[in-house]
């Protein structure tokens, strides 16, 4: 038969395949990728540390044929048939599927007009990882345009390989998206203690490139010129596929609770996928979070072999900078309180009420696994949906369990 088919083999695809084999299923299985490597893990590509210098694999290559998954690498899907059910290939290849998953991922979102010459980068892929850190090293001036996770873990990264690092946010302060501003500012501050130079809430006017020096002109007259200049101002879901099979879209691939899209024998999971979150009454997001990616990919697996499993995970996210971990659990919007717990003297949890006193989401700050304990126990209560007493929350004798 035609089996299943899986497009995108970065987190979510390769988990998906692996779900499917673990949940019974014996018809066959084609992973198909786009990259040229075995599908490897993206968070090291940022993170300071032995793990970026080298391409992590998911899981390893022998790992694939014992499954019985064909992996096509290098291979890319260029459109869909949905009533013939099958794929083209940009080859000129087709395959047939019975039951198909998109799992294609984001992709770094550009500056109108700026292209990605030898001095501008931006980062998603392990070639991109490595002509960054070319840059890092030697003691150059890197400047990076975007105070979110990737802007950040790079400018640690950056001061870790010896570079100048220059950040500029046009946001009043970094981490405006999904951080609480306290422990976004604890975090600027320690960016700031290690060196680098960190500039909130200007505009940028133009950026420039020549043959040695990209120059940014500041909107209060400010120029920066460095050595290269990273664009980490956050990603786009990949929809090409989707939309020109004319799938519904609602920022990414809309799918439902059991990650079908309006085509129901075409799923969805990962960075790519808007999906109603059940522990907030159904609200749509996309989340671009590795945990997210697996979890997705796993219920997608389980769907697509006519199970009916509703995906309902808490949303989670972490990210490591110089000794520090935030993490957070859940999403904070519509919270009213905020609720301070210390876990130790460099430790804290935020924890993120509505007007009702239910618990919608918890953050963490600290060295270490300091505060991996305390989230996790959060995002448990986030599930039951639970009206913690504040007091009990703020108390760090009072155990969450
Ligand atoms: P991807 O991993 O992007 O995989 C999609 C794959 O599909 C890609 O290989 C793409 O090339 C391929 N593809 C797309 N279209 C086609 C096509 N038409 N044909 C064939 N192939 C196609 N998350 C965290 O929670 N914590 C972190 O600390 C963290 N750090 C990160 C650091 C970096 C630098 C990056 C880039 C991401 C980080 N993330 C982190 C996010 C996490 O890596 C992603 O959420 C996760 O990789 C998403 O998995 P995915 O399978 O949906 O997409």
């Amino acid at each position: 038969s035609s089996g299943m088919v899986i497009v995108g083999a970065g987190e979510a695809g390769v988990r998906a395949g692996f779900a499917l084999r673990e949940q019974g299923y014996q018809g066959t299985v084609t992973l198909i990728g786009d990259e040229p490597h075995l599908p490897y893990e993206r968070p090291p590509l940022s993170k300071t540390g032995a793990e970026a210098e080298s391409v992590r694999p998911i899981v390893a290559e022998a790992r694939f044929a014992e499954a019985g998954i064909t992996l096509f690498r290098g291979r890319k899907v260029t459109a869909i048939d949905t009533a013939g059910h099958t794929l083209a290939l940009g080859d000129g290849d087709s395959l047939p599927y019975e039951r198909l998953l998109l799992a294609t991922g984001a992709s770094p979102r550009r500056l109108p007009g700026l292209e990605c010459g030898t001095r501008v980068h931006v980062l998603r892929t392990v070639e991109q990882a490595a002509a960054i850190r070319e840059v890092m090293r030697h003691g150059r001036h890197l400047a990076i345009l975007g105070g979110g996770f990737i802007g950040l873990e790079l400018a640690a990264m950056g001061r870790a390989l010896g570079a100048t690092v220059t950040l500029i946010e046009v946001q009043p302060r970094v981490l405006m998206r999904g951080v609480p501003e306290p422990l976004a500012l604890a975090l600027q501050t320690r960016h700031q203690a290690e060196g680098v130079n960190i500039i909130c809430g200007v505009g940028i006017e133009t950026i420039t490139e020549n043959d040695t020096l990209v120059s940014i002109a500041l909107a209060d007259g400010r120029r920066i010129a460095a050595d290269a200049l990273v664009v980490g101002i956050g990603a786009e879901p990949n929809t090409m596929l989707a939309a020109g099979a004319g799938l519904a879209l609602e920022n990414g691939i809309a799918v439902d609770d059991r990650l079908r899209t309006s085509d129901p024998d075409i799923f969805a999971a990962g960075d790519c996928c808007s999906y109603p979150v059940a522990v907030y009454g159904g609200r749509r997001v996309r989340l671009e979070s590795w945990r997210n990616a697996q979890e997705q990919g796993n219920v997608a697996a389980a769907n697509m072999l006519g199970k009916a499993e509703a995906f309902d995970a808490v949303p989670w996210f972490w990210s490591d900078q110089y000794d520090l971990t935030l993490q957070v659990a859940g999403l904070s919007d519509g919270a009213t309180a905020t609720v301070s717990r210390s876990v130790s003297t460099e430790a804290e949890i935020l924890f993120h009420l509505d007007a009702d006193g239910r618990l919608l989401a918890a953050s963490g700050l600290g060295p270490g696994g300091a505060v991996a304990r305390d989230i996790r126990l959060a995002e448990m209560l986030v599930a039951r949906r639970a009206h913690p007493d504040p007091s009990a929350l703020a108390d760090p004798s009072v155990k969450l369990k």
